[in-house]
């Protein structure tokens, strides 16, 4: 099957090429692209639109996986948003086996092509080590260490950690699960220990597991570690980590606000303190206070019967998110996690928001949005047929209208999809025409 998609505005930073360009695709690849119209038995007239590769989305919460299936629910929201390939594991967190869960997505096929970290936390609780505040025996980290090498040599594209999440891993037992991407050179990334005024110290933390191995860091969703007045000390501290020769790059969810389950570390003791805030800055996303602001009583209440439940916090500073994507190693990444289609608008509109709300803004150019969705993310994760539109690269692209794009999900209605979003291919098939899925299992694994 050919397939020619003409008349639009190709922009593929990896190759630095922006103009209007015509593009075949032949057998799931790029096959040609130039100014003059081959044969096809298909065409995309992308007339008014921007050609760009498929979005990749590095930092995202896959679908749970039930009686062996993939119970498709964010992969779809991601296809909606342009996102071809999402990456999943992140936070230390897998729902699944890694590996028999990529097995899974080939068998089954799946809304958007997907790549999984392994997660420390997931093969930290594998290996037998259960307590999130308790320490791990040198035998667990042993068994950890070795599932994790054999995860990574099947293909798993680096090693996640939710360090906030498991206060028990101490730095030993970090250091001992990092080392893993020693010989492969594969990134680890991290949802650091801790955030606001304590986010230099956990920073650093991070730079000194990537020196003491050689190994490339990606620090997980800025916006929500050092989104509270701290953005522009953590980026110079990174770009000192830079000139010292470290391999270092972040990601960012382009929203004000985070969100996180009640039960989690984040909302332990001192919590208010360390946000200089109430409870209300709270939003309950699920049970019976769902869409309402916490008071002392409720934000207990459903801590302890309800430790699960999805909320929003609102104490993130736009000034600092704006501040993150003007950095030259911040990327975008979603963070996206939904319980069902509830949640954090995130899952279902990052991708739009940042091009309507950083782009539209003049927060950045198009072209940089688009080097922060598709090339950057591609470089890091050692993707080299994803993330551009060279010759031979998979067929997975995005094509959209600047002048419609906008993302419509809120934190009231967090499930709704995007506008502007005009065609998505992935390996050379329209899977999505006018916001809607003509296909969701053409998603294959991808594994490095
Ligand atoms: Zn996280």
């Amino acid at each position: 099957m050919k397939i020619l998609i003409f008349g639009g505005r190709v922009i593929d930073p990896a190759n630095h090429i922006d103009g209007q360009y015509n593009i075949l695709l032949e057998n799931g690849k790029v096959a040609w692209i130039g100014r003059g119209v081959p044969d096809a038995e298909e065409t995309i007239d992308a007339s008014g639109m921007i050609v760009a590769p498929g979005f990749i989305d590095i930092h995202m919460h896959e679908d749970p996986v039930a009686e062996g299936k993939i119970r498709q629910c964010i992969f779809p929201m991601m296809l909606r948003q342009g996102v071809t390939t999402a990456v999943g594991g992140n936070c230390g967190g897998n729902v699944h086996d890694p590996v028999d869960y990529l097995n899974i997505v080939d068998r089954d096929g799946t809304a958007v092509n997907v790549a999984l970290y392994a997660g420390h936390e997931y093969f930290r609780i594998a290996a037998g080590a259960e307590d999130i505040y308790g320490g791990a025996t040198q035998k667990q980290q042993e068994a950890m260490a070795a599932a994790i090498r054999s995860a990574l040599d099947a293909g798993c594209v680096g090693v996640s950690f939710g360090l906030r999440y498991v206060p028990g891993a101490d730095k030993a037992e970090f250091f001992r699960a990092a080392q893993c991407c020693r010989e492969s050179r594969k990134p680890i990334a991290s949802h650091v220990r801790d955030d606001a005024d304590a986010v230099f110290a956990s920073i650093e933390e991070l730079l000194e597991a990537g020196r003491a191995f050689g190994i490339p860091m990606q620090i997980s969703h800025i916006g929500s570690m050092a989104g509270f007045g701290q953005m522009e000390a953590v980026l110079r501290q990174v770009d000192a980590a830079c000139r010292e020769g470290l391999d270092v790059t972040l990601d960012c969810y382009p929203y004000f606000a985070f969100s996180t389950r009640l039960g989690t570390p984040t909302y332990d003791p001192g919590w208010l303190r360390r946000y200089h805030c109430g409870y209300d800055v709270l939003e309950f996303c699920d049970g019976k206070y769902r869409g309402q602001r916490a008071t002392e009583k409720t934000f207990h209440e459903v801590r302890t019967e309800f430790p699960e439940c999805l909320t929003v916090c609102y104490v993130m500073q736009e000034a600092d998110i704006r501040l993150a994507y003007r950095h030259p190693k911040v990327m975008l990444g979603s963070d996206g996690i939904t319980d069902n289609g509830r949640g954090h608008p995130r899952c279902a509109g990052t991708f739009p928001r940042f091009l309507a709300e950083f782009v539209k803004k003049s927060d950045l150019t198009l072209y940089q949005a688009i080097e922060k969705m598709t090339a950057m993310p591609a470089k890091r994760l050692g993707f080299k047929n994803k993330g551009h539109l060279a010759v031979g690269a998979d067929g997975d692209i995005t094509i959209f209208d600047m002048e419609t794009i906008q993302d419509k999900a809120t934190f009231a209605d967090p499930a709704l999809p995007p506008a502007g979003i005009e065609y998505v291919l992935i390996g050379g098939e329209t899977v999505l025409k006018h916001g809607r899925i003509l296909r969701d299992t053409q998603g294959k694994s991808v594994r490095i």
